[in-house]
């Protein structure tokens, strides 16, 4: 925690912005909402970091995109990949396109490859570079009056219970997620966490005890309320927490891919188009920042995943298929 706030107060802009918090009055100050104990709770806020929309601002670049003339294929069927194309030539393998689910090939002279979690089914090159992961989410129902109530506050993030913020006006859903060490879908017969197909309308037992009592402990009128819309939320998780912007070695430059998320990317959302247009107009086409370039994936022994630990998380990693919404099946 101490690591997080020094690091914001490096940054000059941010530094006043930055103040600890010690107690429970400290806590009303910067959140009159609270209503719960608050028990040890200390850190510290920052005033200058915020909420964004997510849903919101990718309709707000969808809009943007479309009246400059970009052209979208979405849907399950339509706007599916299924595969990369490629063509051999006296220089190597060489991408022509892309395949989607009912297909149809599009010609493409440089395919980018930015699908989050879902990476290894377009590019099984990625092997161990890349560890599909995820984390649960679940919401509660609010009144019109409760979401009204809660508009503005600080995003609230407990280390060891998982974190809120403000509800969705529209929806008047409240989401909530737990964190933790993150659950992996190991491949046995790759050793590689791939994300499962389809959606898992599920939430494991001790999550939603965890997000239970961030609520008892914060806003205790909503502890016992049913959790909603709960399901595992996949991102795609490097070792080091780093992306890879990359060009795919042997696809003579003609794919690049974008992954390693590594469960905080949206904040990027504003800048991370500028990292593709960089690494096309790079000398000699080669990624100038050393971090981001593509790593050669490690050897696997199968079955068990090759995860490292990730410094600025706290809990283990387990496998989906240890995981259970009900208490007496899941596997602690
Ligand atoms: C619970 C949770 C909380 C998070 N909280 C934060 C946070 O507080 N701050 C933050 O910065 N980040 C956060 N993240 C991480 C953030 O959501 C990701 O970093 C970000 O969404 C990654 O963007 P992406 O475009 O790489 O992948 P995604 O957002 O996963 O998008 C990939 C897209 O590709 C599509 N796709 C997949 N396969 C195919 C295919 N075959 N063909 C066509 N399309 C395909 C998917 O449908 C999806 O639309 C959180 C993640 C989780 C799971």
């Amino acid at each position: 925690m101490e690591r997080f706030k020094a690091a914001a107060e490096r940054s000059a802009v941010m530094k006043p912005f930055v103040h600890r918090v010690s107690d429970r009055k400290d806590l009303l100050q910067a959140c009159w909402q609270f209503t719960g104990a608050l028990p040890g709770w200390k850190g510290y806020i920052n005033t200058y970091d915020g909420y964004v929309h997510s849903a919101n601002a990718l309709r707000g670049v969808y809009r943007a995109a479309r009246s400059n003339g970009v052209r979208f294929f979405l849907g399950e069927k339509v706007g599916a990949v299924e595969e990369v194309v490629y063509e051999n030539t006296s220089r190597g393998r060489r991408s022509t396109g892309v395949r989607t689910k009912d297909g149809r090939v599009h010609p493409a002279s440089l395919v980018v490859v930015a699908v989050g979690a879902a990476a290894h089914k377009i590019l099984p090159e990625l092997g161990t570079n890349v560890s599909a992961k995820s984390w649960s989410v679940a919401h509660v129902r609010l009144t019109d009056d409760e979401t009204a109530a809660l508009r503005g506050i600080p995003v609230v993030y407990a280390r060891d219970l998982g974190f809120f913020f403000e509800p969705d006006q529209k929806t008047n859903l409240l989401k909530l997620c737990p964190m933790g060490g993150g659950y992996v879908n190991t491949d046995p017969a790759s050793g590689v966490s791939k994300a499962p197909e389809g959606v898992n309308r599920f939430v494991p037992y001790e999550d939603e005890l965890k997000m239970k009592e961030l609520l008892r402990q914060t806003l205790p009128h909503l502890a016992d309320r049913p959790l909603v819309e709960k399901s595992l939320c996949w991102f795609a998780d490097t070792d080091d927490s780093d992306f890879i912007i990359d060009y795919v070695p042997k696809t003579s430059s003609s794919v690049m891919v974008m992954t390693g998320d590594s469960g905080h990317g949206f904040k990027m959302f504003p800048i991370v188009g500028r990292w593709v247009r960089d690494l096309l107009n790079a000398s000699g086409g080669q990624q100038p920042i050393k971090r981001w370039r593509w790593r050669e994936p490690k050897p696997v022994n199968g079955e068990t995943s090759q995860d490292a630990d990730v410094s600025w998380r706290v809990g283990d990693i387990r496998e989906l298929r240890d995981l259970s919404e009900h208490p007496m099946k899941a596997k602690l």
